[in-house]
């Protein structure tokens, strides 16, 4: 929420648990808020200043977990730039492992808290990943239900091959 106050910056409700299963308390099972104050309304250039705005809605989706490879213990991360991390007084000594102007984007290096593509075995694979929040696989089953199964997905075909019929993904008429 827009406070139209100026008592704090922002500030984001996350819970502490890094556990992979869906049941993740940050993954919508209690309501999660996100405030800022109207001093810190509107930040986010797309280069070198992040958007408090996404940083507190990332807090809200669960991150940054204390057990990351590179969290501080106050809830963010020290490999700079990215949305998350800065000096937060939690212990940790900034690192500038990615360029600077990517300040605005999620997770530098992709391994503390958002990878849509996380290594197997990594940290990211083995614990609470944002990119695996519920609604998107809520959305990904629903468009399952209603479209049939993705041609790339499982067993099923791939429509490259341009010389035989193959099974293409559309909705089914009823
Ligand atoms: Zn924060």
């Amino acid at each position: 929420m827009w406070t139209d106050a100026n008592r704090l910056c922002g500030i984001g409700l996350v819970y502490l648990s890094d556990t992979k299963a869906q049941s993740n308390s940050n993954n919508g099972a209690a309501p999660q808020w996100a405030r800022i104050d109207n001093g810190c309304w509107g930040y986010g250039n797309g280069g070198t200043q992040h958007s408090v705005e996404a940083h507190e809605l990332a807090h809200t989706l669960g991150s940054v977990m204390g057990g990351a490879p590179h969290a501080t213990s106050a809830g963010h991360c020290y490999d700079e730039s990215d949305t998350m991390c800065y000096a937060d007084g939690g212990g940790k000594a900034m690192q500038q492992v990615c360029a600077p102007n990517l300040e605005y984007l999620l997770d530098c290096d992709n391994d503390d808290y958002y990878s849509t593509y996380p290594d197997p075995g990594s940290w990211l694979d083995t614990h609470w990943n944002v990119a695996r929040l519920a609604v998107p696989a809520r959305r990904r089953r629903r468009r399952r239900r209603r479209h049939g199964r993705h041609p790339d997905e499982g067993s099923g075909r791939s429509c490259r091959s341009t010389t035989r019929r193959c099974r293409v993904w559309r909705p089914r008429r009823r």
